[in-house]
């Protein structure tokens, strides 16, 4: 598909912003309807779509997609259908004794056209989850999918194109030049999801329009293993939140501590986990490839460099016996199919511990004392996520009290983020404001404060000319309060 040209772009936000500001009341007949149209478009192509995130990536199942895009999206559809009414709902405020017997309320109003500039990882999830949520408080919508996913961009665009009326919610596509323009148009709030990096630019671009932000970034979110766990468990754990996707998760574990001397142990823990998973990786069709070789050469310097600087690079090999690839040819997509790769003895200077790791490796860092684990995250930008796994709940509850992360998931990985109640979003270099639930809802509308006066308002009384009258109402409502 070719990219959206620019001006084309600027007429289809004109359009929006023109439409949301002759209809800023949304009623809510017309924010379940657009819900159920996007419902449906999930539940009529959903295999459609699956297959064209399989065609780029070139391995991933659709199985994943099904759990990690789809499903997400139709518990969040489900959870916003069943409350919408009630979020809907103006809230009434308790009014002080002072300014009675007026009364208050919060009105929850559509902000207007909401921008969402989407990545490739989860790239269904990801373009409609926050779409789901603005069109749920009233809004338009317009999305830039990511130009890495070209198969699922060109589908959601043109699905799009036929469920709703370019004036409500419509898709553009490109790379960084038309992400860009979206960045910059004077939108009443944008949604981006992506790597810090780019996030700055895009914050910055925002500001010159005082457009709020969501922006859902990246990190390196740790892993934590207290003496007293399963270890076997937790392997399994650790390693089905790295692998799946091969590691392309924004909330994967990117890296691990092991009590000192456990290490070998966790090594052993996880070989077995992953031969559980995944027995083989080339060819095994439940394992993702990396999305393109730019991103697979990135990996394989970040672990030759660890080797070269001395760190111990264990790849994992395929169970002895494991099935031969499927007999029908699943693209090069096999040969981006990278091993899963433990990493001992890294260290800070190596970029392996500075960068995102986005890919099958796991560093494995041995720690003496929980101290030190929270020194280390604190020393470090604000993580997405942080895993811990272990018994006891006073460590866990002083591991979560002296350090600050986007979210957690204790005893195992990526489940908050399915979690409709939970807010889900970063803090500090992993992003700010969150979505999902009334969160989400809440993100993307104006919770405008209205005072309604009394008649019987006494609120004259001091008014000027300032004098004895005004000291004794004064003096009296002192004592109120
Ligand atoms: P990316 O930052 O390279 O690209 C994301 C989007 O930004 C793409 O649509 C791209 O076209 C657009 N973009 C590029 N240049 C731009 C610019 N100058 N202005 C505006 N937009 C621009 O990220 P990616 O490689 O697609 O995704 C991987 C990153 O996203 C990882 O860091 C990952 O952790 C993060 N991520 C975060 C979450 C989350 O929910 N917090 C979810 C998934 C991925």
């Amino acid at each position: 598909m070719p990219d959206t040209p620019l001006d084309e772009i600027r007429q289809r936000f004109d359009a929006q912003h023109q439409g949301s500001r002759a209809q800023p009341e949304v009623p809510l007949a017309v924010r379940r309807e657009r819900l159920l149209r996007l419902d449906t478009l999930l539940r009529e192509h959903a295999p459609v779509l699956a297959a064209a995130v399989q065609a780029d990536f070139g391995v991933r199942s659709p199985r994943l997609t099904e759990v990690a895009d789809f499903f997400l999206l139709r518990a969040q559809m489900a959870h916003t259908l069943k409350h919408l009414a009630r979020w809907c709902r103006p809230r009434k405020v308790r009014t002080p004794l002072y300014l009675q017997p007026a009364r208050a309320w919060l009105q929850r109003q559509p902000l207007g056209v909401v921008g969402i500039i989407a990545p490739w990882n989860y790239p269904v999830q990801l373009a409609l989850a926050p779409a789901m949520g603005a069109l749920a408080a009233g809004n338009r919508v317009l999305l830039k999918p990511s130009e890495l996913t070209p198969h699922t961009s060109a589908k959601l665009a043109d699905l799009v194109a036929q469920f709703f009326a370019p004036d409500e919610f419509c898709v553009v596509q490109g790379g960084a030049e038309v992400a860009a323009q979206v960045a910059s148009l004077p939108l009443d709030h944008l949604v981006f999801t992506g790597s810090t990096a780019v996030g700055r630019r895009v914050a910055l671009a925002a500001a010159a329009n005082l457009t709020p932000t969501t922006l859902e970034l990246g990190g390196k979110s740790p892993a934590i293993v207290d003496a007293d766990c399963d270890l076997r468990q937790a392997a399994l754990k650790l390693a089905h939140g790295k692998l799946l996707n091969a590691g392309q998760t924004c909330i994967a574990p990117d890296y691990l501590f092991v009590p000192h001397g456990s290490e070998a142990a966790f090594a052993d823990a996880y070989r077995a986990a992953v031969a559980r998973l995944f027995p083989y990786f080339e060819g095994n069709p439940d394992y993702a490839s990396i999305i393109t070789p730019r991103h697979l050469a990135r990996l394989r310097e970040l672990v030759q460099e660890a080797r070269d600087m001395g760190a111990d690079v264990q790849e994992l090999a395929p169970v002895p016996g494991a099935p031969a690839p499927p007999a029908q040819s699943i693209g090069d997509g096999v040969a981006r199919q990278m091993a899963p790769t433990l990493v001992f003895g890294a260290t800070a200077r190596m970029r392996l511990m500075q960068e995102e790791i986005f890919g099958p490796v796991l560093p494995v860092l041995g720690y003496g004392h929980v101290d030190e684990v929270v020194a280390h995250i604190n020393a470090h930008p604000r993580p997405l996520s942080l895993y811990w796994f272990g018994r006891s709940d006073a460590v866990r509850d002083d591991v979560l009290a002296r350090t600050v992360s986007g979210g957690v998931t204790v005893n195992d990985t990526l489940l908050h983020i399915a979690h409709e109640r939970l807010p889900f979003g970063g803090v500090g270099d992993s992003g700010w404001g969150a979505y999902h639930g009334e969160a989400g809802f809440l993100r993307f509308c104006h919770e405008k404060p209205v005072l309604a006066q009394s008649r019987w308002s006494a609120g004259a009384l001091l008014y000027p000319p300032y004098g004895a009258r005004f000291d004794r109402v004064m003096g009296l409502l002192r004592r109120l309060m």
